[in-house]
């Protein structure tokens, strides 16, 4: 998991919302894809807030909505988290190298072939 004291982690753990869950349940390849995120997001949403922040099937599965208020909601605002989680599932989650989906013990992983052939190896270990 993401050391959590790096400026891009704090600066979207910061942003989350009352009540949920002060956790980014990413690995660490994927923080500067959520610090280009957290940028463009803070420039058309100021006040924006993270509900969630996690790896879902081996894309980064990221809710936030525009305004603390619930049930807002802004396609520009959707679409630019859209893209990056799509982004997400060709960059490794280990070192943000150029990544494929893989499945190892029985999840789904985006990995680089180095990862991806550690983690198989620790996995067959
Ligand atoms: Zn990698």
């Amino acid at each position: 998991m993401i050391d959590e004291n790096l400026p891009e982690a704090q600066r979207i753990l910061a942003r989350i919302a009352v009540g949920w869950p002060e956790l980014l349940e990413v690995n660490p390849g994927w923080l500067p894809l959520l610090g280009r995120l957290d940028e463009q997001l803070s420039i058309i949403a100021p006040d924006y807030v993270v509900l969630q922040c996690k790896s879902k099937f081996g894309a980064l599965s990221f809710y936030a909505q525009p305004s603390p208020d619930p049930g807002t909601h802004d396609d520009e605002f959707a679409g630019i988290i859209h893209a990056a989680e799509w982004e997400s599932t060709r960059l490794c989650e280990l070192c943000g190298g150029p990544a494929q989906q893989y499945t190892i013990r029985l999840w789904s992983w985006t990995l680089c072939t180095d990862h991806a052939r550690q983690m198989a190896e620790e996995a067959h270990g």
